[in-house]
């Protein structure tokens, strides 16, 4: 049987001539500015996304198949999250209080065309480990790191060796508690999910994987099958989701997309806006789209079903939730809701006297006192002056 990296090497679809022969030369008008998208960005399409591809420029095309657009560069900024500005070390983000984004592979099985890492993927291949000390380093130093999220590029095409010696490492750090993998593999390359990884991984527990799929097409036999073999490595399995436009920007789409994921033991996670990256504007949408998305979930499937809808805000800003409206109107005594069909609901805030309890005073307060009879009130004496 041909190993996973075989079938990467042997399998995979890494030139435009090829591309050209495969889906028909009359679908590439202009190889010559095709070649120059090419030239800008790692080109790469794994053989399970290949396979997939049914027709010019379906869901599946418009991720991995570069394109002329990409040549046409708006607003688009390199590093669009400002991750490289956060990085106290070479392969360190240190954005948030407790957790640090840990980037230990330069290469993906296929490379998506609106990836915002594009300015660091198809980085040279082999790398020491020795390249990764000052890292390690920087996360012994960092107590208050809790959590590390290893990404990339994609940590899950890295060999099983390297893989289980940076997870010991990173086990061997105290305070740190949660490891995280991001990784696209469960999708670009099912054959990655070996018997032999999951026993490695399970070794590191408690270990989460958040994997991506844009499409409920990408969830295909052999993909269940791989996150079934991680979810009974005991791993939980979120995934985080980019919306993009012409591949699924609908919210059929993206709610068969949720029901896939559930089905597949995965709990949807996030469902970013697509990055403000160089080159990647033709796959954006508004943000009005995705409210749009969000509200056609809520309520009409489970609530499983519904990930957060965030925007990775540009210059580093982090993760900001965006919640369709739900509120009409509050105040202090009642707080006007609509419920996802539309209908009306009025919510009665508690009483002033309970509202008080918030209130660190009244905790200071050396005595209650509690009328006779009244089992309920115990009101608080306010201070005289
Ligand atoms: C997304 C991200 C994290 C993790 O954020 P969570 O909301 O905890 O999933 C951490 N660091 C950086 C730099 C990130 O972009």
């Amino acid at each position: 049987m041909e190993t996973w990296q075989e079938v990467l090497r042997t399998n995979s679809i890494r030139s435009l001539d090829l591309l050209a022969e495969k889906f028909g030369p009359e679908n590439f008008p202009d190889l010559d500015r095709l070649r120059l998208a090419a030239e800008n960005f790692e080109f790469r399409i794994s053989p399970a996304m290949v396979e997939l591809i049914r027709s010019p420029d379906d869901p599946i095309w418009r991720q991995y198949v570069p394109t002329a657009d990409e040549l046409d560069i708006v607003d688009g900024i390199v590093d669009s999250l400002n991750e490289d500005a956060d990085s106290p070390v070479p392969n360190i983000t240190h954005r948030y209080p407790d957790r640090a984004l840990f980037l230990v592979s330069p290469v993906c099985a296929s490379y998506c065309r609106f990836c915002t890492r594009r300015r660091k993927v198809g980085d040279p291949e082999k790398i020491p480990m020795s390249q990764f000390e000052s890292a390690f380093l920087y996360l012994e130093e960092h107590t208050e790191i809790r959590d590390v999220i290893m990404s990339g590029g994609d940590p899950l095409l890295l060999n099983d060796r390297r893989l289980d010696a940076i997870l010991t490492r990173l086990r061997s750090i105290p305070h740190i508690q949660i490891i995280r993998i991001g990784s696209r593999v469960p999708c670009h390359l099912p054959e990655r999910i070996t018997p032999e990884l999951c026993d490695m991984l399970r070794k590191h527990h408690p270990l989460w994987i958040n994997t991506h799929f844009n499409h409920p097409d990408e969830l295909t036999p052999a993909a269940v099958k791989g996150l079934g073999m991680l979810a009974d490595a005991g791993i939980p399995l979120g995934c985080q989701t980019v919306l993009l436009k012409g591949v699924n920007d609908d919210a059929e789409i993206m709610k068969q997309l949720m029901h896939r994921l559930m089905l597949a033991r995965v709990r949807p996670y996030y469902i970013y806006m697509c990055d403000q990256v160089a080159g990647a504007e033709h796959f954006r949408t508004s943000v009005q789209t995705g409210l749009n998305i969000m509200k056609a979930l809520r309520g009409w499937t489970s609530g499983l079903a519904n990930p957060y809808f965030v925007i990775d805000a540009p210059g580093g800003g982090g993760k900001i939730p965006l919640l369709p409206e739900y509120v009409e109107s509050s105040n202090e005594d009642e707080v006007v809701l609509r419920n996802f069909r539309g209908d009306r609901y009025v919510y009665r805030q508690p009483r002033e006297e309970a509202r008080v309890s918030h209130d660190p005073e009244y905790f200071l307060q050396p005595t209650f006192e509690l009328k006779k009879g009244r089992k309920r009130t115990a009101k608080p004496r306010r201070k005289s002056a």
